[in-house]
């Protein structure tokens, strides 16, 4: 469902070329969870901004879903987003002036499809991350977990193939921070959505079927649910 081929991503800064992405080269299959850490720095949220369009690489390619996305021009990438991909980031990234349901309408809204069926389906969406009773509440008026929790309703309402999630409980304290975790995962598992995780948590990451593991934009290591435990003790 991802293919990523020779990718490079570099950044002039000052009179020096940064190569922050620097000649990955994976697929991940549909439907299994794969994590992507490494140290601070290395390359992650880059690289998953490459994998997800929200950036364009300096060379190589992405191809989301069967779609090449180099050829396409910005407003082109979104529409592949908006169809085939669900994002949670660390800092949930809400619209303030618009409540939790209008919020997880937000993508369909995007495309013009926001329909009184696409409402019902927010709505159920927010029950079951157990939000049925703040569907009206503005982002201000929820905690920190309850945000996150919207994000996530939000990300599933156009039914994604693939889901992206930087650092997806990084601001929630650990008890909320496992519920999310555990929805996120459900998803995975009950829908059969792609699960691309940026995390500095290595708990969490053995819990994700594959592992790739970077070091200054490269691929340092790979490894898959039955080899991890190796891979984690390194
Ligand atoms: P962390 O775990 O701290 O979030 P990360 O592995 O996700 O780190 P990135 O955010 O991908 O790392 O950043 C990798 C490097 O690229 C950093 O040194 C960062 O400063 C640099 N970088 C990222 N975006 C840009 C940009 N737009 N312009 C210049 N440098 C950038």
């Amino acid at each position: 469902i991802l293919e990523v081929h020779q990718l490079y991503r570099k950044f002039e800064s000052g009179s020096k070329i940064l190569t922050v992405v620097d000649d990955i080269n994976f697929s991940i299959q549909e439907g299994i969870s794969c994590a992507i850490v490494g140290p601070s720095g290395s390359g992650k949220t880059t690289l998953l901004g490459l994998c997800a369009g929200l950036d364009r690489p300096t060379s190589g390619s992405v191809s989301l879903n069967g779609i090449p996305l180099n050829p396409l021009n910005e407003d082109e990438r979104a529409q592949v987003r908006n169809r085939h991909v669900g994002f949670v980031f660390q800092t949930f990234q809400l619209v303030p002036t618009l409540t939790a349901v209008e919020n997880v309408m937000v993508p369909l809204e995007l495309r013009g499809e926001a329909t009184q069926e696409v409402r019902e389906r927010a709505i159920e969406l927010l029950t079951s991350v157990g939000l049925g009773d703040r569907t009206h509440h503005y982002p201000t008026q929820l905690s920190g977990g309850e945000q996150q929790r919207v994000a996530i309703a939000r990300a599933f309402i156009n039914q994604p193939k693939i889901l992206f999630a930087d650092e997806p409980t990084g601001n929630l304290d650990t008890e909320t921070g496992q519920y999310i975790e555990k929805l996120i995962f459900d998803l995975n598992e009950q829908q059969g959505t792609t699960l691309v995780l940026v995390t500095h948590d290595l708990e969490l990451a053995k819990k994700c079927d594959r592992i790739i593991r970077l070091r200054n934009g490269r691929i340092h290591e790979d490894s898959f649910a039955e080899q991890q435990p190796e891979a984690v003790a390194k």
